[in-house]
């Protein structure tokens, strides 16, 4: 019979609201149902407990790519964000040649396999040059639905999104492709108008890259994609809370509008997160990285995050004055529903992994369990 463990006391957050003085049952790596009194228990009084959190767009972290490193630097990332309570992450890969990527996918397809990853999120090449960010400008391609395909098949079925500019020529037919083969259709780094974005939607598009960053802003004789994207039940909104990205007032602002069944809080972190100030690279570019902002060194644009989901927590709950159990949607019930992933992981249920994260009355993080072992003890 497998370990059982009884986390006890805490107030636990399950999809049907707070429990107050809740118990957790951990059996092997899952989460189990009844347990008898005398199994061992954990006195989490005082605390928060929540399903681990889950990320689908992550650039890397601890000071290790995603899109560049070995297999030992992606697990440094891996670990690095497991620490800070993502127990389930994508990797997201940068704009880069299609040789690179089409190697890159298949390299990272067997670290999905072995479970250190849930799937890969190609972010471009196939977004705008009008909105490139922190993607290098030569890089970059009309989305060509046959080379979007060479991208899933090098992926090996581990391909969960792809960011794109719909409104490039081959844009709305590789939006279908997308839908067809069961990968999100995400719309980003983007000049598309509110009409244009529309199409994508119904074409398919079910995810907005983060919200509000590389795409035209929101207009009252233009609204262009912010405002198809934030009223579409069909489409949930990334959206980066590391106080940099967006101002509170404009997370308040889609949160409220989409609802908490459709917003997905993710890092978009980059090696630096979790790691410190320093000069970095994302794909081909130099990035530094000052005071945890990153800026491209050369034109300054920001350059992913060097957020964790624990501070995108606690932002969300201090900051933001989010309800918890709206939080804990967002940041691991919806992703792990878009990642196809909800039976397994994003909800404290019985059966599924115990993938839980130990939050004090602060919302600090205090203890991390992935598939029933400690990564942060509490
Ligand atoms: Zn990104």
């Amino acid at each position: 019979m497998a370990d059982r463990m009884v986390l006890a006391g805490a107030r636990v957050v399950l999809p049907t609201g707070v429990a107050e003085n809740g118990r957790v049952t951990v059996e092997g790596t899952r989460i189990g149902g009844h347990a008898p009194a005398d199994a061992p228990s954990v006195d989490l009084s005082g605390h928060w407990l929540v399903p681990g959190f889950v990320d689908m767009h992550n650039h890397g972290g601890g000071g290790a790519s995603f899109t560049s490193g070995t297999a030992e630097d992606v697990l440094t990332g891996v670990r690095t964000h497991h620490g800070h309570g993502t127990t389930t992450m994508v990797a997201s890969t940068v704009t880069g040649e299609m040789d690179f990527l089409t190697h890159r996918a298949g390299f990272l397809s067997e670290l999905v396999e072995q479970g250190d990853l849930a799937g890969i999120h190609f972010e471009g090449p196939f977004i705008s040059p009008c909105r490139k960010g922190a993607h290098s400008g030569e890089l970059l391609r009309a989305p060509d639905p046959a080379e979007v395909r060479k991208l899933l098949d090098a992926a090996r079925g581990t391909a969960k999104m792809v960011t794109l500019a719909p409104e490039l020529p081959g844009g709305m037919e590789s939006v279908r492709l997308l839908a067809e083969h069961g990968v999100i259709a995400a719309v980003g780094h983007t000049d598309a108008t509110y009409e244009q974005t529309v199409e994508a939607i119904d074409a398919g598009a079910t995810v907005a890259t983060h919200l509000f960053n590389a795409m035209p802003v929101l207009g009252h004789r233009a609204p262009g994609p912010i405002a198809a994207l934030l009223e579409d039940e069909r489409v949930t909104v990334e959206l980066i809370n590391d106080g940099t990205h967006l101002h509170p007032a404009a997370l308040e602002l889609a949160f409220r509008h989409a609802g908490a069944a459709r917003v997905a809080f993710i890092t978009d972190a980059m090696d630096a997160a979790g790691f410190g100030d320093g000069v970095y690279r994302l794909g081909p570019l130099a990035v530094e990285v000052s005071e945890g902002v990153a800026r491209l060194v050369e034109g300054g644009s920001i350059a992913g995050s060097t957020l964790t989901l624990d501070t995108a927590f606690r932002r969300a709950a201090t900051v933001d004055a989010l309800p918890v159990e709206d939080i804990v949607r967002a940041i691991s019930t919806n992703p792990a529903r878009l990642l196809g992933l909800h039976d397994r992981v994003g909800s404290i249920e019985a059966g599924k992994d115990a993938d839980l994260v130990v939050l004090g009355a602060d919302f600090t993080l205090r203890g991390v369990m992935r598939k029933g072992a400690w990564v942060v003890e509490p």
